[in-house]
């Protein structure tokens, strides 16, 4: 196989919903490569709060200011999607000790399946360290009225809309 290019780096992850964490890795990482495939994975034995195609365009409005990134979905290996796309770097955001000793196996992992493949590991910003999609589909969850402006804190501008939206339907 050709090696594949060292400027092209993927961003894999679920982003449901995406958050200012994710848009913060987004942003660092499309200054450090040529270009930065964001990488929805669809595991088709859960039930997410956004549909692949919903998460696509919250994604796309996102980083619509930044010209070298480019969304797309999959399924399956996270190795064998950036084969696809002819990416080198698995960049990952780190946000606490526990999610490096996570990171460090899918690396391990990864390195044994893919060994042209380098993961590429980004510290998460001080102020989003906290912040996980997990946490923000809680805090939703809570109801309009205590969520709107601390959503705000969480997830861009164009995903607090669409988040209370879905809960309302829900609830
Ligand atoms: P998954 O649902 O597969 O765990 P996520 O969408 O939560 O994926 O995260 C994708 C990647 O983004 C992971 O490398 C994760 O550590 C990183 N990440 C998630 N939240 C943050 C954050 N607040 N700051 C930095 N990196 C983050």
């Amino acid at each position: 196989m050709p090696d594949a290019n060292t400027r092209n780096a993927v961003y894999v992850g679920s982003f449901d919903p995406p958050t200012l964490g994710h848009l913060d890795i987004i942003q660092r990482g499309s200054r450090l490569f040529d270009r930065l495939t964001v990488g929805i994975g669809i595991n088709p034995d859960k039930q997410p709060l956004f549909s692949p195609d919903e998460r696509i365009s919250l994604v796309s409005e996102m980083v619509a200011d930044l010209p070298n990134v480019e969304i797309r979905c999959f399924e399956g290996l996270s190795v064998t999607f950036a084969r696809e796309i002819d990416a080198a770097v698995l960049l990952r955001g780190v946000r606490t000790v526990s999610d490096i000793e996570l990171e460090f196996t899918m690396a391990l992992t990864n390195h044994s399946l893919a060994p042209e493949l380098e993961t590429v590991f980004l510290m998460a910003s001080e102020k989003y360290s906290h912040i996980s999609s997990t946490l923000i589909k809680q805090i939703a969850r809570m109801g309009k009225d205590l969520a709107d402006s601390r959503l705000q804190r969480f997830v861009p501008e164009c995903v607090v809309e669409p988040l209370l939206e879905r809960y309302r339907k829900i609830s």
